[in-house]
């Protein structure tokens, strides 16, 4: 970053900074890349710059179809300017087909099609490591109103429909997503964090292939290179060019 500004918040792989504005932050983009609850955990030079494109590009396909985001714009490599959010402490995942945790927990055939998709909440809470939640009991710790709770579904169930075409254009099938919300000065819903391979399953539209961050989670030594692949897949090539990308 350009200049040195106060850190409101560190998380696993982004660092959220003030501004000279109230209702502005910085979320800057790291490279490292953690899974496992945190357990497992590498720095891939050139991962959070590529994180940031691709959210970008993704916030800015979501704000011209009419979704609210926290996002303003890349102000240099790995930067976004946003509007500063109140975060909600929920993880609201949305799956299109069966795989992951998913598997683990219920008898779902593995990749079986999802249809109408699952919207899923987990606690955004490290101590009880994410647990998955229901209306009630989010309700119950004061985390949202049942409204509240029914506007993140309609509005992920919106994301989904328009990702899940934006992408399928560039040849990536959208398997399922993690989105974060806060709320605005006003109390409106917000999308707020991140999404990019951190953050979804994309897999090859054509041979199903891992394109995001199970392939960490895999152990595979092709990690950088399938994120700069996506990167390459979903950012044109003026921003690519705009931001001194050359993959
Ligand atoms: P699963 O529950 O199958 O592990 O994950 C479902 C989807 O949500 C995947 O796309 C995964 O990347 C995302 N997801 C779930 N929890 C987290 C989390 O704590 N951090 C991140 N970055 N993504 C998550």
């Amino acid at each position: 970053m350009s200049e040195t500004k106060n850190l409101i918040y560190a998380g696993k792989a982004k660092d959220v900074y003030e501004t000279e504005k109230d209702d502005e932050v910085i979320v800057a983009f790291r490279d490292d890349i953690t899974a496992g609850d945190g357990e497992k955990k590498d720095n891939l030079k050139g991962k959070g710059h590529c994180n940031s494109l691709i959210s970008s590009k993704l916030f800015e396909v979501l704000e011209s179809n009419n979704i609210k985001t926290q996002y303003i714009k890349l102000i240099e490599n790995g930067s976004m300017l946003s509007k500063k959010l109140d975060m909600i402490p929920l993880e609201v995942i949305a799956r299109n087909i069966a795989t992951g945790s998913l598997l683990k927990r219920f008898p779902f055939e593995e990749n079986q099609k999802l249809d109408p998709p699952i919207i899923q909440m987990d606690f955004k809470n490290d101590e009880y490591h994410d647990p998955m939640l229901n209306d009630e009991i989010t309700i119950s710790l004061g985390i949202a109103t049942q409204e509240e709770l029914d506007e993140i579904k309609n509005i992920t169930l919106k994301i989904n429909k328009i990702l899940s075409e934006f992408l399928k254009e560039k040849g990536i099938l959208l398997v399922d997503f993690k989105l974060e919300f806060g709320k605005d000065e006003k109390g409106n819903i917000v999308l707020g964090d991140e999404i990019s391979p951190d953050t979804c399953r994309y897999w090859d539209i054509d041979t199903l292939e891992t394109l995001d961050k199970d392939s960490f989670r895999k152990g595979q030594d092709n990690v950088m290179d399938i994120y700069e692949q996506v990167c390459n897949m979903i950012v044109n090539k003026e921003d690519l060019a705009k931001w001194g990308v050359s993959f």
